[in-house]
Formats: structure tokens, sequence, C-alpha cells
């Protein structure tokens, strides 16, 4: 294991899982320089963090080049909601891939070890259940989610040929479905739509009839395993499946929202997505067994947190 190096680029820090690593690493003593063109990030998310004197907040589009000096990268630009990475599809693929490369690129050039944000996505609809980091995936390469999964798979095309090409120190996560306080409220992804929407007393939308599944990891448990990863030596590269593996359906979790809120909403049936994942659970025994890993928050302990956020925001 290696100690957490000094001062680390976070690009995509302004966003929610960002905005949290950033915090985690200004608590282990690194001098922090957070990257973001506020897509979907906020300055809110990371205003408590301005005034330390070791944090750095830069305006940048990763799909341009990026000189600074760092120990360390850890690139999680890019928005990972389906509505706003549908948006403009072509900037979501420019921002895997052009990003992928400027970080790849700067890495290279200071010797610095680089993070991945990768994700479940790149498993696409599968046929294999739950996911383990051997299965190759099911994914439509010209369906709507194809900018956002096709851009992260070629993303980690691009950091295991820098590895293999350039002995670049990579680790590659591929992160489930993460959910907690910083979320955006409009955010789109289901647990922030659901807390929301029991929170203001609005129908809750289930699209399709809710029996698809997922699996919810809460955030400190992810940025955890993050951290972990990239403590690792440089003969572990991932890629490494980091999620909770306790599965619920989408109609599921929907009732223990209502439950937690003690909301009268109403639940309400809209058509599912295009290419929307019929079941999805990793299979973390490597997280398990290489970093000593495993999620701590249960689902309903989580989701009491961010209800407690949603709460006081909206
Ligand atoms: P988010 O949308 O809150 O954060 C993404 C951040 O990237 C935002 O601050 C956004 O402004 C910034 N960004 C987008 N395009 C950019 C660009 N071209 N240049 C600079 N900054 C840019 O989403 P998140 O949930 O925090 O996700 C962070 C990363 O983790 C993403 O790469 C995402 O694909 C990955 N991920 C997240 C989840 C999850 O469940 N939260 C699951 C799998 C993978
Ligand atoms: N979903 C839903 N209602 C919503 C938002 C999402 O039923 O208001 C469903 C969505 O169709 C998917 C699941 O919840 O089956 C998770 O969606 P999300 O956008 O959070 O992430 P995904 O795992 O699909 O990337």
């Amino acid at each position: 294991m290696k100690e957490l190096s000094q001062r680390v680029l976070v690009t995509g820090g302004a966003g929610f899982l960002g905005s949290h690593l950033c915090e985690r690493l200004l608590g282990a003593g690194c001098e922090v320089l957070c990257v973001d063109n506020f897509y979907t990030g906020r300055r809110d998310n990371v205003a408590h963090l301005l005034p330390n004197s070791r944090f750095e907040l830069i305006r940048h589009d990763v799909t341009f080049p990026l000189y600074v000096e760092v120990d360390a990268i850890y690139n999680l630009a890019c928005p990972a909601s389906p509505i706003h990475y549908q948006y403009n599809p072509v900037q979501t693929t420019k921002t895997s891939v052009h990003g992928a490369i400027n970080m790849l690129g700067l890495a290279k050039r200071v010797k610095a070890r680089i993070f991945q944000a990768s994700t479940s996505e790149v498993y696409g609809d599968p046929e294999v259940h739950p996911q383990r980091e051997d299965y190759w995936g099911r994914v439509n390469p010209i369906g709507s989610r194809s900018c956002y999964d096709e851009g992260k798979r070629c993303a980690e095309t691009l950091f295991f040929d820098y590895h293999r090409q350039y002995g670049l120190d990579i680790k590659v996560a591929r992160i489930f479905n993460t959910y907690g306080p910083r979320m955006h409220p409009n955010d789109g992804r289901v647990v922030s739509n659901f807390i929301v929407q029991a929170l203001r007393g609005h129908d809750i939308t289930i699209y399709g009839d809710g029996s698809q599944t997922r699996s919810f990891c809460y955030v400190d448990d992810l940025i955890e395993a993050i951290v972990r990863l990239m403590a690792q030596d440089k003969d572990f590269t991932g890629p490494v499946n980091i999620g909770n593996p306790t599965e619920f359906t989408i109609r599921q979790l929907a009732e223990t929202v209502l439950g937690l809120t003690c909301s009268s909403s109403r639940l309400i049936f809209r058509e599912l997505p295009s290419d929307d994942p019929r079941q999805r659970k990793p299979d973390i025994s490597l997280a398990r067994s290489r970093l000593g890993w495993q999620p701590k928050v249960s689902l309903e302990e989580g989701l009491k947190r961010t209800v407690e956020y949603f709460s006081g925001i909206i």
C-alpha cells in the first residue's frame, strides 16, 4: 500500500461524488485541485472547502488540455444521470474520450497515478448476474445510452492502452449506482427523484412496472473504496467493481422512500426509457479480497441521511 499522494487533481470535483472525494482527500492532508466546468456540478457543493488553503477550484472543460503539476489524478468529470448525459450526447462522448486522453496525457507527462471513474454501464443490459469484472457486457452501440456506455468503455480502453504502451500507473473502478447528500435535486436519477417527489408530496414516477433492479451504494462507502484502490501497488490496475451487492426492485425503493418520508405521494407508472437495464448487481469479491472493502451503510440508513439532506435544501 502506498501513502496518499500530496498534490491531487480531481476532475468533476464540484459534482456529487467529486465533492465528497475532495473533502476526503483534504481531510487526509492532500492539496486538492478541483477542476470542473459546472455542467452538472455546483459551486455550492464545494463552497465549504474554499476557505481551506490546500483547496483550489478551477473552471475548466476536460475536453481541452490542462497543464498542471500533480502527483495523482482522479478522473470523475462526466455527467452521470441519464437525462443529463443524453441532453448533449456528443459532448458526453467527448468528455469521456477526449477527457480521458487529456488526463492520461497529463498523467504521462507528470508521472502521476491516475484513477478512472468507470461505471456498471459498461456491462449494458447484462445476461450475467451478478456482474463480475471478467464479463464483457451487452451494450447497444447506437442507442440513447450509448454516448455514456461506449464513451466509458472507450475510456477504459485508453486507460489500459496507456498502461500497456507507456507503463502508466492506472486504477479503474466500475462504480454501481451510488447516492447520498449533494445529488442535485433535478439530477433525474432514481434516488433523488423519489426523495424529492416524496418530500414535495408529488407523484412518485416509476418507469416501467418497477420490477427492474438496481443495487444502491451510499456515497461514504464508495469514497472509502476509491481511496483504498488508489493506495494499492502499481501491479493492481482493476477494473474493480465498487457498489453495494444488495439488490432492490425500483418499486421496493419507492415504497421504502415513502415509508421513510411518511409521504402520502402516489406511485404512478411511466414508460420505461429505451435500453434501461433489467437488472444490475455487482459481484464485489475482488474489492473484498484486494481492497479489504465492503459497504457498511444499509439502504435504509443511507436513505435516511439523504432524506435529511434534501429536507434541508428543498
Ligand atoms: P455529477 O454529474 O454530479 O458529477 C460530474 C461532474 O463532472 C460535474 O461536476 C460536472 O459539472 C463535471 N463535468 C462534466 N463534464 C465535464 C467536462 N467536460 N469538464 C469538466 N467537468 C465536467 O455525477 P457523479 O454521480 O458525481 O459522477 C461522477 C463520476 O462517477 C462520473 O464520471 C460518473 O460517470 C461516475 N459514476 C457515477 C455513478 C453514480 O451512481 N453516482 C455510477 C457510475 C459512475
Ligand atoms: N427510474 C424510475 N423513476 C425515476 C427515475 C428512474 O423508475 O424517476 C428508474 C430507471 O428507469 C432505472 C432505475 O430507476 O430503471 C435507475 O435509474 P437511474 O437513472 O437512477 O440510473 P441507471 O441505473 O438507469 O443509470
